[in-house]
């Protein structure tokens, strides 16, 4: 009796357990049609160069335009690529395109494209960002790479011998979200990087905590004692570009959010919509 309500417990559950792994196993399905036939698309957000007060280069940011569910976000399906290991073809298809985006940009500013550490257990990385810079024709000093820690959890040694690689080529690395794993300081003496992205949530909760302005101050300082580019992610309003002054760039909403690449049209390069104006970008 008690075994059969402990079965009955459990079989409660099982639909629910069902619904999520068939929706997951259609997503899957879907995604695989979707890098084929090209319902994924990219957006692109500035980054804003305090010094210069200019837009500097722009992230990728892919979405996907599902034929029936509407347009869907990263966070939603870059998780199911990666479990599934289409991030290798969706992770192509983005550097491909966004490299040859970028190839034809006037003035020529920067391209970010975001690696995920998935990519790294698969195939060979290098070979495919080496592949795509040269189809392209994008110079390897127009690129760079955003990776978060997570490409050192499982192998670190690997991870750092990849992006030392991928480096040597000319292209820069930018460790993204920083702040929000184990963010160990070792990270700035071993690895190979020559920006670092303050994860957003520290920007959002400077103005009120003085913790996290403390932590973005540190941050700030340690990448002008490390010549690493510092880059604040996320900044929403003008009192937090103020408290910013200290880093390379600034990117967040405030500036511009992610827009399809033919808005930004001639040398009207931030959001009109947004209408900030580039010179007050310095306080
Ligand atoms: P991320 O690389 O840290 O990108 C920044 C995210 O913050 C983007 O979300 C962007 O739209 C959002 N954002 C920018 N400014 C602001 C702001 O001022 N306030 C707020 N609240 N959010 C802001 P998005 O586009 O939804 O992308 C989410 C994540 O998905 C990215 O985080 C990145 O980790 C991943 N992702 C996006 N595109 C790719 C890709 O092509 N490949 C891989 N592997 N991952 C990608
Ligand atoms: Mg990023
Ligand atoms: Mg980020
Ligand atoms: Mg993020």
């Amino acid at each position: 009796r008690a075994k059969a309500d402990g079965r009955g417990g459990y079989r409660f559950f099982e639909p629910a357990m069902d619904a999520i792994a068939r929706e997951r196993a259609t997503l899957e399905a879907d995604l695989r049609e979707a890098i084929e036939h090209e319902q994924l698309l990219i957006d692109y957000q500035p980054l804003v160069g305090i010094e210069s007060g200019r837009v500097e280069g722009f992230e990728a940011l892919v979405r996907w335009q599902h034929p029936t569910r509407g347009l869907i976000m990263p966070t939603d399906f870059v998780p199911v690529a990666e479990d599934s290991g289409l991030i290798v073809d969706l992770g192509e298809w983005v550097l491909r395109r966004a490299c040859t985006d970028a190839a034809r940009w006037n003035p020529p500013l920067r391209l970010s494209v975001n690696l995920s550490p998935a990519q790294f257990g698969y195939a060979d990385v290098c070979e495919t960002v080496a592949r795509a810079l040269a189809d392209s024709g994008l110079p390897p000093q127009r690129l760079e790479l955003e990776v978060t820690e997570g490409v050192f959890i499982h192998d670190a040694k690997r991870g750092i011998a990849i992006l030392e690689r991928i480096r040597a080529t000319g292209v820069q690395i930018a460790m993204d979200d920083f702040g929000t794993g184990y963010s160990s300081l070792s990270y700035f003496r071993q690895f190979p990087f020559d920006k670092v992205k303050i994860d957003r949530s520290f920007i959002k909760d400077m103005l009120h905590n003085s913790h996290a302005r403390s932590i973005v101050e540190a941050i700030i300082s340690l990448g002008r004692g490390l010549n690493l580019q510092i880059v604040a992610e996320g900044v929403e309003t003008a009192e937090q570009l103020a408290q910013l002054q200290g880093c390379s760039q600034v990117q967040g909403y405030y500036l511009s959010p992610p827009l399809p690449i033919g808005q930004f049209a001639g040398s009207v390069l931030v959001n009109p919509q947004t209408a900030v104006e580039l010179p007050s970008l310095k306080a």
